[in-house]
């Protein structure tokens, strides 16, 4: 049986990972699961995993997780201590899907046990990509990606030659405003901006494709996770979410995944890598679909583009400052402390100022330095929105 643990299982990722595992309730062994407080469901999943342990990242639902699970066997655990604990318990598979840079420190434990991890949490790679895969590399462990942009790419890299590769296209929706024109960004809402045209994912992510902050993160995550050069990297607005991520070659071919938008294709990927089986996953019928468009995708509309150029341009730590300014902005607009379009203003100028600071985005891609990086961004971009 093979040994799985599920960091984020409370959520968008982790549900439709459960949804995959718990057909096949005697192929899997299931570790540990982590959720942050939403313990109900937390305890519900873990019950019918039979998991050995129930983890929630909230200390104060502890108690509640405790009363869920009492007389089960099952273990219950708190905070982000317990978190990296429970990374560190051997498995073979392990699914990160926390959301944030939360995810980053059990996704390294998990490495650090040989296991292969299945990567949701693209903000791993965003903020400390070369750790990621050097700690992999070290400890004979495997990192597959999960965004169906990157499940995408990898696929089509399969028996490819990096050399070879003269593109690699992304697509993106275009989120919930793709089409307002611009002078309405200003006044959009969170609500408005928590609706996705084509995915069903949690709030975070999908207000984030509606500001192109989450396609930004994607495009730092493909330059680390493929190691190609930022040059390489193209974002096509593509609407109809059927395109996930094109390959072009030296020799013109252009080899592109196509799928309805259903996490359940790239988690399943990424389970039974390097096999293929039969998922259950909506066929594409192309006939009915009848076309599918593309269109440019506007840095004016959507400024995060730009960022996410300038981040791979200064290299070092800067991933992890643009991210913690993302999580700080993005955190406000949900709580209407600043506008749609003040997140991007907020993000730029936390760049600004902690580039500004000599040598500290250069300082050395380690743990300690990436959390010291993100407590700044996180303290300056309070600062910035306290200021506007
Ligand atoms: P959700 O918001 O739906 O779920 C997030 C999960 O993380 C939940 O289990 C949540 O717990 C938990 N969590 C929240 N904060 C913390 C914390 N501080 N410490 C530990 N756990 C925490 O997110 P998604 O599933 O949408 O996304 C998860 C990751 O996958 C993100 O990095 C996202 O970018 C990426 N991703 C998501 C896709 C999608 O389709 N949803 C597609 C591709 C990538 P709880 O809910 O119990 O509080």
């Amino acid at each position: 049986m093979r040994r799985i643990s599920i960091f984020g299982a409370t959520g968008s990722i982790g549900q439709n990972t459960i949804d995959l595992i718990a057909r096949e309730p005697d192929a899997y062994d299931i570790v540990a699961l982590s959720g942050g407080r939403n313990v109900v469901q937390l305890a519900h999943d873990a019950r019918k995993l039979g998991a050995q342990i129930a983890v929630c990242a909230d200390e104060t639902c502890l108690a509640e997780l405790r009363e869920l699970l009492a007389g089960t066997g099952i273990e219950t655990a708190a905070g982000e201590t317990a978190l990296i604990e429970a990374a560190q318990r051997p498995a073979d598979w392990v699914m990160s899907a926390i959301v944030g840079a939360a995810g980053l420190a059990p996704g390294l434990e998990a490495l650090k046990t040989g296991a292969t991890l299945a990567l949701a949490n693209k903000e791993s790679m965003v903020c400390a990509g070369p750790l990621v895969m050097q700690t992999a590399r070290a400890h004979g462990a495997a990192v597959l990606p999960v965004d169906s942009e990157h499940s995408a790419v990898f696929q089509a890299l399969v028996g490819e030659d990096l050399a070879a590769v003269e593109r690699v296209i992304i697509t993106a929706s275009g989120g919930a405003f793709r089409d307002w024109p611009l002078d309405r960004l200003a006044s959009a809402t969170p609500e408005q901006a928590a609706t996705h045209p084509n995915w069903d994912m949690g709030q975070r992510i999908t207000i984030d494709s509606a500001s192109m902050f989450n396609k930004a993160l994607e495009v730092i995550e493909t330059k680390e996770f493929f190691d190609i050069d930022p040059s390489l990297i193209e974002v096509v607005v593509h609407p109809e979410s059927m395109i996930h991520a094109l390959v072009g070659f030296n020799d013109g071919a252009l080899m592109a995944h196509v799928g309805p938008p259903d996490m359940r294709h790239a988690i399943g990927y990424a389970l039974h890598h390097p096999a293929r089986r039969a998922l259950p996953v909506e066929r594409l019928d192309l006939v009915k679909l009848g076309a599918l468009t593309f269109r440019a995708a506007c840095e004016t509309r959507w400024p995060a583009l730009r960022l996410a150029r300038e981040v791979m341009a200064e290299g070092g730590l800067s991933g992890a400052v643009f991210n913690a300014a993302k999580e700080r902005a993005l955190d406000a607009f949900i709580a209407k402390r600043i506008g749609f379009t003040g997140m991007a203003h907020v993000v730029e100028q936390t760049l600004n100022r902690v580039s500004a600071q000599n040598g500290l985005i250069h300082a050395g891609m380690s743990l300690d330095n990436v959390r010291a990086v993100d407590h700044l961004a996180r303290e300056t971009a309070d600062m910035i929105m306290l200021q506007n």
